[in-house]
């Protein structure tokens, strides 16, 4: 009995493992034709300042709205996205979205979305391809001033062409707009390539904030990577806060903003501005909990 269950183990693995396969293979092939039928989308996460809950920027992340399979997040085709190559051209379609929907908040009704920041991911690729003049030209197309743009990369993705990548970095500054180091922390051991970046920000990844305040050791990596950043003249955004504790935790240890599922979750620039005009978008619990 046990051979047979575990034969089948096997098999619905592999079985499990061709689905997979095929559904990787489907959204590939795919993705060409997303990204020219409009099928990509965007939604934007808040950001806030954790001194007194005021919203400061969101971050853009992408989605894709498929016809047949529906919502499909960014872990499952950025990857493949960025193996084939095609990650140029989501890169490029995001950057034009996010800046049209920011010159479209800038210019718009709500007091205070005139002055947030967008964050927008981009991969190493963009990086090693021209980025910043990808950047300034989405940012001429929308007539939006670069300061209101933030550009996030994974410190992983920095490392590989350190030299190039700085000179599109420093240019990308040197126009105003803002750069980000995403999920820091995980990405490599060597701390000295930091001094060389041209950055304003550093993003805690959220692995270090999920066991606070609770764990210890975690607790240790928070504050001294709040107080590396403080002392390299670089804000700290926490990721992945998901609780009021966290949030006072963070505020008590100095780090600048949180995002997360305690302020919320990402919803699509309508519920941003919706929220706003409610004013019901409270950061209450933060202080509450503090
Ligand atoms: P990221 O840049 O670190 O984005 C944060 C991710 O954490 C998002 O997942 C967000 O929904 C999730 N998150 C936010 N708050 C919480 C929380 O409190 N708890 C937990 N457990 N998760 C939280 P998402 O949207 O699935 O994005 C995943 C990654 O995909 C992003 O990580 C980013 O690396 C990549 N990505 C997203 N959009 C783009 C894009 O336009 N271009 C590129 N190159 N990559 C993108
Ligand atoms: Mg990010
Ligand atoms: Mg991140
Ligand atoms: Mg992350």
């Amino acid at each position: 009995r046990a051979k047979q269950s575990g034969k089948n183990a096997y098999a619905s693995f592999d079985s499990s493992m061709d689905v997979q396969l095929r559904r990787r293979m489907r959204l590939l092939s795919e993705l060409r034709r997303a990204i020219d039928c409009n099928e990509l989308m965007l939604e934007y996460q808040p950001i806030v300042a954790l001194s007194d809950g005021s919203l400061v920027g969101v971050e853009a992340l992408v989605r894709w709205n498929h016809p047949e399979l529906g919502l499909i997040g960014p872990v499952e085709f950025i990857p493949a996205a960025e193996e084939s190559g095609l990650i140029l051209d989501v890169g490029h379609w995001v950057l034009n979205a996010a800046c049209l929907q920011l010159s479209h908040w800038r210019n718009g009704e709500v007091e205070q979305l005139r002055d947030l920041y967008v964050a927008v991911n981009v991969s190493a690729k963009q990086l090693s391809r021209g980025l910043s003049e990808q950047v300034l030209a989405a940012l001429a197309l929308s007539n939006v001033p670069p300061q209101a743009l933030q550009i996030e990369i994974t410190e992983y993705s920095l490392v590989e062409a350190l030299d190039t990548n700085v000179v599109q970095l420093a240019r990308l500054r040197a126009s105003g707009v803002k750069v980000a180091i995403d999920d820091f922390g995980t990405g490599l051991s060597s701390l000295g390539y930091l001094k060389r970046l041209p950055i304003d920000k550093l993003k805690i990844d959220r692995t270090f904030v999920k066991d606070l305040p609770g764990s210890a050791d975690d607790a240790a990596i928070a504050m001294a990577i709040v107080s590396l950043a403080h002392n390299l003249g670089l804000e700290i955004v926490a990721e992945g806060v998901e609780t009021g504790e966290q949030a006072a935790w963070l505020r008590t240890a100095g780090c600048n903003f949180g995002q997360g599922y305690f302020f919320s979750r990402s919803v699509s620039a309508l519920e941003i501005e919706r929220t706003f005009v409610r004013q019901a978008f409270s950061m209450e619990p933060v202080l509450e909990h503090s």
